[in-house]
């Protein structure tokens, strides 16, 4: 069913768990295991439809792929959605229900933190299954921190990119979103002297974002038709679009968000309009960088997550030099480069 629906690209495996009982409706989309496990995160949101929770998961799951890919790790891309709303439908029972589904897939799916899902969901997952990680407990813990620094290190690639320059000092930021990853952008972000508009739905962490980082707020969408230098989007996914990259006035974007892109034309829209786009899944690989350091036979260091994460401005500076001698979009050219690491694997 899975093949006819948007994001299908080949998945090795689509699953669906359901146990209404226990008010269990989990998607888990494989894109590959060709380079190692499929790693990547469970979503619990309470998608309008059964068909745009599976949409969401295969999306998701082929991001996962390439950016593993790019980042140069032994892992294939997977991801998972659980229909149901975090605040007011995530149970135990129901959580103990998609441990017994991770365990059907006998580790050929690994999962983690995402949208929805808490380290303490983690850790309640550990106790019944080895098929989770960044869990606190023996695990390498919180990913947010890691996908932060990266982003903010891409960041800066991307104006010295631009400007020749990457002194923040007096560079206008726009922040959509001060979740776990946004808010650490901003701080490290403020740190060096930038100004920061802000929006989140979440009115205590935008006042909290006014009074301890000087920041300006701004309600909705409006903080796509910012007055900055660069737009970083660390909400959701599906930010740009044909509707709202006629209306940005950043000449960059450089976010944390997973599938900022509503479709790939819109890769080709931000060009035309001479927007330099850090596609999102090499920015934000410092999260996956470190959960994947918990997994196989190696022990977590965090020195050689920091190895990591500090290649991701010069992997970005690679992508956006090529696009421009190619002619290409940076998401083209990110896709094309993970696809050949897969396809090389493969061979
Ligand atoms: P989070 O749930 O902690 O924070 C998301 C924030 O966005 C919340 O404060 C929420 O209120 C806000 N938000 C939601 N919709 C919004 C809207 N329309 N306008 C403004 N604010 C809105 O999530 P997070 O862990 O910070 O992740 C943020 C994004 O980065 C997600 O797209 C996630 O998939 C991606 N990402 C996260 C990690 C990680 O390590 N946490 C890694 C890679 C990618």
């Amino acid at each position: 069913e899975a093949s006819g629906l948007p994001g299908f690209d080949a998945h090795e495996q689509v699953w669906l768990g359901r146990d209404s009982e226990r008010g269990l409706e989990a998607i888990v989309a494989v894109h590959t295991t060709v380079l190692g496990p499929a790693l990547g995160g469970t979503r619990i949101w309470p998608h309008v439809s059964f068909e745009a929770g599976v949409t969401d998961a295969l999306r998701l799951s082929r991001g996962m792929s390439f950016k593993s890919a790019i980042a140069g790790l032994a892992l294939g891309g997977g991801k998972a959605v659980i229909m149901a709303d975090p605040k007011t439908e995530k149970t135990p029972a129901m959580l103990a229900a998609y441990a017994e589904m991770l365990n059907a897939l006998v580790g050929q799916y690994i999962t983690a933190e995402d949208v929805g899902m808490t380290l303490a969901d983690a850790d309640f997952l550990a106790e019944r299954t080895p098929n989770v990680s960044g869990t606190t407990k023996g695990g390498s813990g919180n990913p947010s921190p890691f996908t932060a620094l990266g982003t903010f290190l891409g960041l800066k690639a991307a104006l010295r990119h631009r400007t020749g320059s990457d002194n923040l000092k007096g560079i206008r930021v726009a922040v959509q979103g001060l979740g776990s990853v946004g808010w650490a952008l901003c701080q490290r972000l403020h740190a060096e002297g930038a100004m920061l508009t802000v929006s989140d739905l979440d009115q205590a962490r935008t006042e909290r974002a006014a009074q301890e980082l000087g920041a300006t707020v701004v309600e909705g969408q409006a903080i796509i038709a910012a007055d900055v230098d660069i737009f970083a989007p660390c909400a959701l996914g599906g930010v740009l679009s044909a509707v709202t990259i006629p209306l940005l006035r950043a000449k960059i974007v450089a976010g944390a968000a997973n599938n900022q892109l509503a479709t790939a034309a819109d890769g080709e829209r931000l060009r035309e309009r001479g927007i330099l786009y850090a596609p999102d899944y090499v920015i934000n690989a410092g999260g996956v960088i470190n959960v994947a350091a918990e997994i196989g036979s190696g022990r977590y260091s965090v020195d050689d997550v920091m190895v990591r994460v500090d290649r991701i401005p010069l992997i970005l500076t690679r992508i956006f030099e090529r696009a421009e001698d190619e002619g290409r979009t940076t998401d083209a050219v990110a896709e094309t480069i993970a696809r050949e690491i897969i396809h090389t694997a493969r061979r």
